[in-house]
């Protein structure tokens, strides 16, 4: 491993000291070590000839590049300057296609001739009914590169293919590199583990991924480094962990006391359900061991996090601790100290709201009663990080929605006890637990998989533009009944200004059809102060509809609104449409939720939507979500928090080879928890060397 990350790649034949510097600036690869791991990103298989005849009346769409052999009949230079291009048209005795080149132009025509016989490749497509390929690519049969098998596609940029360096020259370097290296690449996996997992070794698995003999032998060879990739990471990850348990003491609360024992009495309006009574559970657990709990909660909108919340905060002001919940936005935090201090009004808690908006007098009251430990409960926004903000003994933190918090905001809260307090976060972005491990390193996570019993599920249908008038009724049938409506438009930043004048078009529509009802209208160019009118004119019922652009905060809640409508539905993600429709279904009424297209969608998309319509689960959701998409945003905060970058793994597809990398990773360390063994001192050197936050190794020749 060392010795490949101290090759420079200019030694390497095909490469040189021109490719190598272009390959560093472009992709940061400097090492064989580097070039190594810049993996295919698809495989073609090359092994199947097509017959043009075959591909005239196949649906293209489906079709990957496609491999076709046989003459050009004709070559001609067509147009002028900019505009000129290689027409060739190219039969096999079936049928013919037409090729096109923008690029290039003279070279290529200098380099074909017709009557030559060649193998083509390239994605077909088809322009005004004609079966075309631009820019296939050109091979003698016969040659190294029209050989039958797979070969893997490289992602490569502009600028590289540029300057003569394609996915073919890249593959020809690595070819070359491999062939030159007879003594095999050392495995850096504790032995154990690759006998017990029954994994290819290191070098086969190198050789294999670049130059797949058979697609089960890629599969093997894609296995094993993607395991090893997730490997280092989840014995990094728990290897942390372990140590923060151990280390960092938490505040004992033992006593279920007059708190919780009241609210459970008296102020409690329904029965728990029992997946809200194990997740209590599991984070009691956690307050009477001796360490701090770092645990995360996800439910599905609408399973009652709050509560739980609650219920776990009692419990600290039951041993003599303050709590405090912190809530993305000021509506959020509004409703949530709403809702607390209504259902705790019997047993008189000291709760408060502290948000940007509370006045100077009130903070001081805050500031007083939060010193004297008279406040029991503060809810706010992220006011309540700000250094003034001083506990008297604060020692149980939770967060709603905690996607929008960062870790260094946590850490602020840390400093406000002297033994950090108890963190709870809670999400309604569900996220398969595998990736939660992962994403959120050493937070314990529990799930609320069970909703409160007699939610009627969300009817979703997909409507097309031409069904307006259809919708229309609908909406005005649950405004007749006295219920409320959203109107959500997408709101996309690259496109503020069209996707705000779509959305006050839609407002002056609506307004314009039901004159006879009130609309509230928010979007994201307004002042805060502006958005909380609008929205209490919704809450509050005086307004019937509600048009937004996605500023409808997550988490909001009206019972009465009954009916979601979603404007280019096809612009939202799964997860996002999923959260928008859990604004509805909150009450004891049937809710609705149309997805709203233009009646012209491509076959991907609708699939993507009729996930909606299918299923009501967040979980299921997510995974779907995830497989076609990627996780996006998480992955995003979670790649900055990797001390590497994936190179193969993909933590949305390889839910599986996460888990059996975790359970390894666990089993190693309680077998060798400093990784001290003889056994293990190849891993141990490789893992320090892959986790080493402070040295960019990539930038050593
Ligand atoms: P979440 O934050 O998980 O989306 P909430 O805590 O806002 O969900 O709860 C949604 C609604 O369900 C609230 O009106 C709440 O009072 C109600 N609720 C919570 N738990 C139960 C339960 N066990 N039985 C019936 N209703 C419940
Ligand atoms: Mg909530």
């Amino acid at each position: 491993m060392l010795s490949l990350r101290n090759y420079d790649i200019k030694y390497i034949k095909g490469v040189g000291p021109q490719r190598a510097q272009l390959l560093a600036a472009e992709l940061g690869i400097r090492s064989a070590y580097d070039l190594l791991h810049h993996f295919p990103a698809s495989y073609v298989d090359r092994s199947t000839t097509y017959s043009i005849r075959s591909l005239v009346d196949a649906n293209l769409d489906e079709l990957p590049s496609v491999q076709v052999r046989g003459r050009f009949v004709s070559l001609n230079v067509v147009g002028e300057g900019a505009k000129m291009r290689l027409v060739g048209l190219f039969s096999d005795g079936t049928a013919t296609l037409e090729c096109v080149w923008f690029k290039g132009v003279n070279t290529m025509r200098r380099r074909l001739s017709t009557g030559q016989e060649y193998v083509l490749f390239a994605k077909p497509s088809r322009f005004n009914s004609t079966l075309q390929m631009s820019h296939p690519e050109v091979d003698i049969p016969g040659s190294t590169f029209a050989q039958e098998g797979l070969r893997g596609v490289y992602p490569l940029t502009e600028r590289l293919r540029s300057n003569n360096f394609g996915s073919r020259a890249f593959y020809a370097s690595i070819a070359s590199f491999l062939a030159g290296r007879t003594t095999p690449f050392a495995d850096m996996l504790p032995r154990s583990v690759v006998e017990s997992l029954g994994l290819m070794s290191y070098d086969a698995a190198i050789r294999a991924v670049h130059l797949p003999p058979d697609p089960r032998t890629l599969q093997m060879a894609r296995l094993r480094l993607k395991f090893e990739e997730l490997f280092y990471i989840q014995v990094d990850i728990l290897r942390r962990s372990r140590k923060r348990k151990e280390s960092i003491a938490g505040y004992y609360m033992p006593r279920v006391g007059r708190w919780f024992n009241d609210f459970y009495s008296q102020c409690l309006p329904f029965e728990l359900t029992g997946a809200q009574k194990r997740v209590i559970k599991e984070i009691r657990a956690d307050i009477i061991g001796q360490r701090q709990m770092n645990r995360l909660v996800q439910g599905d909108v609408g399973s009652g996090k709050t509560l739980v919340a609650l219920m776990t905060m009692l419990l600290a002001v039951d041993n003599g601790f303050q709590a405090c919940l912190m809530a993305p936005t000021e509506i959020l935090a509004t409703q949530h100290y709403e809702t607390i201090s209504g259902m705790c009004a019997k047993i008189g808690l000291n709760v408060r709201l502290l948000t940007g908006s509370t006045k100077a007098s009130q903070r001081r009251q805050i500031a007083e009663s939060l010193a004297d430990g008279s406040l029991h409960i503060l809810v706010g926004t992220h006011a309540v990080i700000e250094d003034k903000v001083q506990f008297s003994r604060l020692g149980f933190v939770v967060i709603d929605e905690q996607h929008r918090f960062g870790v260094a905001q946590r850490a602020r809260l840390w400093a406000k006890s002297e033994i950090p307090p108890h963190v709870l976060v809670m999400t309604a972005t569900p996220i398969p637990r595998t990736l939660a491990m992962t994403v959120y390193g050493d937070l314990d996570v529990s799930v609320i998989d069970e909703l409160p019993p007699g939610r009627k599920p969300v009817s979703t249908v997909l409507r097309y533009d031409e069904q307006r008038d259809r919708v229309d009724k609908a909406i005005e049938s649950q405004l007749k009944a006295g219920r409320q409506v959203y109107i959500v438009y997408p709101l996309i930043e690259e496109n503020e200004k069209l996707d705000l004048k779509s959305a006050t078009e839609g407002f002056e529509r609506i307004s314009a059809r039901f004159p006879s009802y009130k609309a509230a209208f928010v979007h994201g160019r307004m002042k805060p102060s502006e958005k909380d009118d609008q929205m209490t004119r919704f809450a509050s019922g005086e307004a019937s509809i509600l048009v937004s652009t996605t500023v409808i905060e997550v988490g909001v809640n009206v019972p009465n609104a009954t009916t979601m409508i979603i404007e280019n539905a096809e612009r939202f993600g799964l997860s996002q449409l999923h959260q928008l429709r859990g604004r509805v279904g909150r009450g004891a009424d049937q809710s609705y939720c149309v997805l709203m297209t233009k009646h012209k969608i491509a076959a991907e998309t609708r699939k993507r939507l009729e996930i909606m319509t299918s299923t009501n689960d967040g979980f299921v959701i997510a995974e779907a979500d995830m497989q076609m998409r990627g996780p996006g945003d998480i992955e995003g905060t979670m790649q900055s928090g990797l001390p590497f970058e994936l190179k193969i793994a993909n933590m949305a597809r390889d839910g599986q080879t996460i888990q059996l990398a975790r359970g390894a990773a666990e089993k190693l360390l309680d077998d060798d928890p400093d990784l001290t063994s003889p056994q293990n001192a190849n891993f141990a050197r490789a893992l320090a060397l892959m986790t080493d936050r402070s040295t960019d190794w990539s930038r050593i020749s």
